[in-house]
């Protein structure tokens, strides 16, 4: 199973969730975390020294690098298809390759054998990056950060999701919608939350992301939050969301 963590607003807890999600799945099972994001933050967060790096996730794409040698173990069962700023390069130049829609989905092919489970974390932009990850995932995971124009973009986030789904991937889906950077007590996240499940219904998560600054510490020590401080409630979170998943994925009713 391939899923992409999506949204093309920067900030929104993307590769947080990417990288937690992962974390948490590798506790028992093998997972490979993809890093599409020039920034590496996915790579950093994970304790990856980004200037170190031999083979990432750009020569992969470009230079038909083996993504099974790229693959980098960062803990027991989790492993890393890394990203540094090379692969801002891999926008543009991947115009200019052929099958340039589908260069990540070959790639991960054969790895899906080697993994139980793969996510992909990626860029804020709807650019070729973006739609290689569509492409390759059976599902797409939407952060939405808890702030005003909360749901601003998400319309053409779809639209795409529904592009890719037409005339590239038709099994791709939505997998949910998840409230990240939640705060109880103010009346904004309160609203996001309303507003969003008004529209969106069963497709938000039930379980979502407390704002904390634990959460934002972490990746700062290369860790995860349920490594940095797993009694937190964010852990917590990102335990139940595993959860949930779980049951979206066996229900399949999407
Ligand atoms: P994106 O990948 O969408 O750009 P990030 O996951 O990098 O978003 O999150 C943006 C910033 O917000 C980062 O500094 C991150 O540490 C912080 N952050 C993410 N989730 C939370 C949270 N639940 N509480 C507090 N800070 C968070
Ligand atoms: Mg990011």
């Amino acid at each position: 199973m391939i899923i992409s963590v999506a949204n093309q607003k920067g900030g929104v807890g993307k590769t947080t969730t990417a990288l937690n999600l992962a974390f948490v799945y590798s506790q028992n099972r093998k997972i490979l975390l993809v890093d599409m994001d020039a920034q590496g933050n996915a790579t950093t967060g994970l304790g990856v020294t980004k200037n170190e790096l031999k083979t990432t996730t750009y020569d992969v794409l470009i230079n038909d690098a083996s993504p099974r040698e790229a693959a980098m173990m960062v803990r027991k069962n989790l492993y890393l298809l890394p990203a540094n700023l090379d692969l801002a390069g891999a926008e543009v130049e991947l115009v200019n390759v052929l099958s340039r829609e589908t260069r990540l989905k070959g790639a991960l092919e054969p790895l899906k054998e080697d993994f139980d489970m793969i996510i992909i974390d990626t860029p804020p932009s709807l650019g070729l990056l973006t739609v290689n990850a569509l492409v390759s995932s059976d599902w797409v995971l939407v952060p939405i950060q808890c702030e005003f124009f909360a749901l601003e973009g998400v319309g053409q986030l779809l639209k795409t999701v529904n592009l890719v789904k037409k005339y590239l991937n038709a099994n791709l889906d939505v997998l949910g919608f998840l409230l990240t950077m939640y705060d109880r007590r103010t009346r904004l996240s309160q609203e996001v939350e309303a507003e969003l499940r008004a529209y969106f219904k069963d497709k938000v998560f039930k379980t979502v992301i407390p704002r904390s600054t634990r959460v934002a510490e972490a990746p700062s020590y290369g860790q995860s939050i349920l490594e940095y401080d797993r009694r937190s409630p964010a852990a917590r979170a990102y335990n139940d969301l595993v959860e949930e998943i779980e049951e979206r994925v066996q229900k399949q009713t999407w």
